[in-house]
């Protein structure tokens, strides 16, 4: 793909330059209105409409010698992808042709029609019509034919239906209350307090043919049936390892593609399970992060298409070998650069790193259900919950430097510093390295990362606004009644010690630095009283509670309303997840395995018959087994088909009650589908290879 000249262009050219970027801006626009238009990215000051025409008419200008015929006003509704619907540029003139054009107006705002979007029941209430708003604060792009600008999109009467208005509101409620905080702290110059995410991408590649013959793979992401492949991950060789040649072309693809798009792509490796890897970008500012994570998953999709390859960012695309997530690394910084989660040499004595750390702390502590609803999905059901990354209870790792150091406080005592150890090498020609204090502990589904929180639960399929929305509220609250207390205090640092002794003292049972995946945390948590949600459907009901509710509203992130559609829609898309694949596995049984294994059974049985007839005492025990153990599991698969079959006709099924319809789903038809999966996965094992339907996972995972 591509061609040659564009594969010969250097990074440093080739990165943005599908971008209306700051460069491109300052090139383009006259002076004045290139001053404004930086008002409102940095300041968000309003734009008057003379300043978009002018903006409008250089975009477009600029688009159309980039190749672009169309516009879009791209934005995130609640299915958590992207949508995008596009016009041309075209506008008739008296003598019967067109020129382009592009105004102010059509930048600014668009009017998709809302009706379609899920909506959660907004859309009954409410009008149909929508509007999308431009943020100036996400560059726009060319992609394809078209110029793409970065939108947010509510109802006419103003309701938030999108993922990315909740997102900045949340980055501005964070912000005011960092920097409120600062203020009582000294510091007079902060305007703005940013969150900043790198969020890092887990994908699986496998051969399009093979996946084409799967409808599993082709309706929901994942494989229904499968027995497991004699190799999985146990021996630990694909983390990491070398990368092979077609997949490393596909990377090098993906790079250049997202770089092109300003995509800050970095880290490429081989992740644990066969055929599954990551790419981890350079964290950004949190709406440009989420805005770029979606167009990595399109890029991605979209490349490994022309590779022949198809990637599959489903949280569980094969049984029994790790699935993929996406860990959120976050953090915050002021508008001068200054990493507010950097610890610094002296971490005990840097009272707004202490601060913001107690704030976390508690934050989680409170809030811990909001974080497991932010994840939910019955994708990620698979992994939370399951013996897999990361457990589905919410808890924190701080390492030993930081746990002493909050310790310390907490007792009121002085801290002494850990002794920065050397790392020896023991080899003359290599260097000795300062340890990092900050350890590494890989099943904490939130831990410290040295100057960041890395929040581990996501799932690889989901936007990671929600997230984030959830994170920065959250934070912001505590950061609220952390200023509420301190102002006023007459010694401040005294204050801010006692308070974050007290905040310590009060959550310290979030913090956990042992294993997550053992037996014991499952007990040791229960006995601290922390929440355990299992599943989509134990943890979502709690998101409408008062507590939560008063939050969103006091830091104005949602309205009541709109947090009940956001929960209706979780809802509907666990059962729809759920009962399309219950449909694709009936399919797929009757329609392929039931013929398939049937067809085996007959030729088993007439090669007992013909043996007979050449001589009536040849032995045809290893025939007549398999004839008698795949007869039964046959029948019991079928009987599993239509039990499962009746579930998703079940009254409870189909009720309007979406909790009613999610519970019977959870208890009823997952089990189901389980033993039906079982005994599919049995006939499998001694079926002919050649007859049975789809390629199996060891050629799906190894045959890269
Ligand atoms: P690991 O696999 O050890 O977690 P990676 O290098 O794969 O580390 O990913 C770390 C991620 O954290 C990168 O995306 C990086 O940009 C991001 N990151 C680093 N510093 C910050 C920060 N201050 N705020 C947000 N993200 C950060
Ligand atoms: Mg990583």
């Amino acid at each position: 793909m591509g061609n040659c000249s564009e594969n010969r262009r250097s990074v440093p050219e080739l990165f943005g330059s599908a971008v209306f970027n700051d460069d491109v801006m300052m090139e383009r626009l006259p002076k004045d209105v290139y001053r404004s238009l930086r008002k409102t990215i940095d300041e968000g000051k309003e734009l008057d409409l003379t300043v978009a025409n002018a903006v409008a008419s250089a975009m477009k200008d600029w688009a159309v010698e980039m190749g672009a015929t169309h516009y879009t006003h791209w934005f995130q509704p609640l299915n958590g992808i992207t949508a995008e619907k596009h016009d041309s540029f075209i506008s008739p003139t008296s003598d019967g042709r067109v020129i382009m054009q592009f105004s102010g107006k059509e930048l600014i705002k668009g009017e998709p029609d809302a009706s379609s979007f899920p909506s959660g029941g907004l859309r009954a209430t409410f009008e149909a019509r929508g509007y999308t708003a431009w943020d100036p604060t996400s560059y726009a792009f060319v992609k394809g034919d078209s110029l793409y600008i970065p939108t947010a999109f509510c109802s006419y009467s103003g309701e938030v239906l999108d993922k990315k208005t909740p997102l900045l509101r949340s980055m501005e409620a964070l912000s005011t209350q960092a920097v409120r905080l600062l203020r009582l702290l000294g510091d007079q110059k902060t305007q703005q307090v940013i969150t900043t995410v790198g969020p890092e991408q887990e994908y699986f590649l496998i051969d399009k043919e093979l996946y084409q013959q799967r409808p599993d793979l082709m309706f929901t992401g994942r494989t229904l049936f499968g027995s497991r492949a004699p190799k999985g991950q146990e021996l630990e060789d694909h983390y990491y390892g070398a990368i092979k040649p077609k997949v490393a072309e596909f990377m090098r693809d993906l790079d250049r593609e997202l770089w092109k798009l300003g995509v800050l792509a970095k880290t490429k490796h081989n992740e644990v399970a066969p055929a599954q890897h990551e790419l981890a970008p350079i964290f950004t500012t949190t709406n440009i992060a989420c805005d770029h994570n979606q167009l990595t998953m399109e890029v991605m999709k979209n490349v490994a298409d022309r590779h022949g390859l198809v990637c599959l960012l489903h949280e569980k695309p094969f049984a029994g070998v790790n699935g993929s997530g996406k860990h959120n690394n976050w953090s915050l910084s002021t508008d001068s650069g200054r990493n507010l989660l950097d610890p610094g040499k002296r971490p005990w004595e840097n009272l707004p790193f202490l601060l913001i750390l107690a704030a976390v702390v508690k934050g989680v502590d409170e809030y811990q259900d909001l974080l497991r609803i932010s994840v939910a999905s019955a994708g990620n059901d698979h992994r939370l919950g399951a013996n897999e990354a990361p457990p589905a209870i919410i808890s924190m790792f701080l390492g030993d430097e930081l746990t002493s150091i909050l310790e310390a406080i907490e007792q009121g005592r002085p801290y002494e510093c850990m002794e920065e150890k050397k790392l020896e090498t023991g080899v003359r020609v290599l260097p000795d390295f300062n340890k990092d204090n900050t350890d590494r502990n890989r099943t904490s589904p939130f831990a410290f990362t040295g100057n960041k929180f890395e929040f581990r639960s996501l799932g690889s399929a989901i936007s990671i606004a929600c997230p984030n929305i959830m994170l920065n509220t959250v934070v912001a609250e505590e950061l609220r009644q952390f200023s509420e207390k301190l102002e006023g205090a007459q010694d401040l640092p005294a204050a801010v010690k006692a308070l974050v002794r007290q905040t310590v003292a009060e959550h310290k049972r979030i913090i956990f630095n042992g294993d997550g995946y053992s037996e014991e945390w499952v007990q040791e948590a229960q006995r601290r009283g922390l929440l355990n949600l299992r599943t989509t459907v134990d943890a979502l009901p709690r998101y409408l509670d008062q507590k939560n509710v008063q939050l969103f509203l006091r830091h104005r992130i949602y309205t009541e309303a709109e947090m009940e559609a956001r929960y209706e829609t979780i809802m509907e898309e666990y059962v729809k997840t759920l009962n399309i694949e219950s449909l694709t596995m009936g399919g797929m049984v009757r329609r392929e395995i039931f013929p398939a294994v049937s067809g085996y059974l007959s030729t088993l049985a007439q090669t007992v018959e013909a043996k007979r007839r050449v001589r009536a005492d040849l032995p045809c025990q290893a025939e007549i087994k398999l004839l008698e153990s795949l007869s039964t599991l046959l029948d019991q698969a079928y009987g599993q088909a239509e039990e499962l079959d009746s579930l998703l006709k079940a009254p409870q099924a189909e009720s309007r009650n979406v909790l009613t319809a999610a519970t019977h789903y959870r208890d009823l038809v997952i089990p189901a589908m389980e033993r039906l999966r079982a005994t599919v996965d049995e006939m499998e094992r001694s079926m002919s290879a050649r007859q049975w339907p789809y390629p199996g996972y060891a050629k799906l995972m190894f045959s890269i």
